[in-house]
């Protein structure tokens, strides 16, 4: 997607502070922290929300909730807990249109989020 954001720092066309890459997928700092640690988890390919995923996209989806598992221990949250967020939709407050994974962790956080 040419116009994409997110693909764009997938291709590296504009900067981001990168914490973890692979064939498949990005990790790089959210650009306004909501928490000490705030890490956005991307497959590199173009899905622009959970509901355009498709069967085929499972291995990969599967492959992110991994990827957020191993970032929380490597970027030392997982023992003191963390959230991996998916905003679907406008409502649920989604503005970058290609899936991500927030990984949110080094504060105390309530539910339900706001
Ligand atoms: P969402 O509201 O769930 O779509 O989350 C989008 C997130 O992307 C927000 O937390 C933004 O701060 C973050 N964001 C937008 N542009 C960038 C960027 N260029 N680099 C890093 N994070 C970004």
């Amino acid at each position: 997607m040419d116009d994409c954001i997110f693909c764009k720092i997938a291709r590296h066309e504009i900067p981001a502070q990168v914490v973890y890459e692979d064939d498949d997928l990005l990790a790089f700092r959210d650009l306004k922290p909501a928490a000490p640690v705030h890490v956005l988890i991307i497959p590199k390919k173009h899905i622009s929300m959970l509901t355009h995923m498709t069967e085929e996209d499972g291995a990969l989806i599967g492959k992110v909730m991994l990827t957020a598992k191993n970032l929380a221990a490597s970027l030392d949250v997982a023992d003191s807990g963390f959230r991996v967020v998916v905003n679907q939709g406008a409502q649920a407050g989604q503005s970058v249109f290609h899936i991500h994974f927030h990984l949110l962790g080094g504060r105390a956080m309530s539910w339900p989020p706001g």
